[in-house]
């Protein structure tokens, strides 16, 4: 049997038992795969940001070029 490589908060090694070829307990395994998505839903609200104050600042920029010439 090998051990669950994931750590538990209290920094011991979680001892579930790991299906035969994975690294983690089916429990852990679950995590590893919600941990890019919870990123992500906190990633994306920060890119929709960034890429509206881009969008702003590139607009700014060609309606202020245009008023010049
Ligand atoms: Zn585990």
């Amino acid at each position: 049997m090998t051990p669950c490589k994931a750590k538990l908060p209290d920094g011991k090694f979680c001892d579930n038992k790991v299906d035969e070829g994975q690294e983690f307990c089916p429990y852990h395994l679950a995590e590893q795969i919600t941990m890019p998505k919870k990123i992500l839903s906190v990633a994306l609200p920060i890119l929709g940001v960034v890429a509206s104050a881009v969008v702003a600042a590139v607009l700014k920029q060609i309606t202020g070029s245009s008023k010049s010439e």
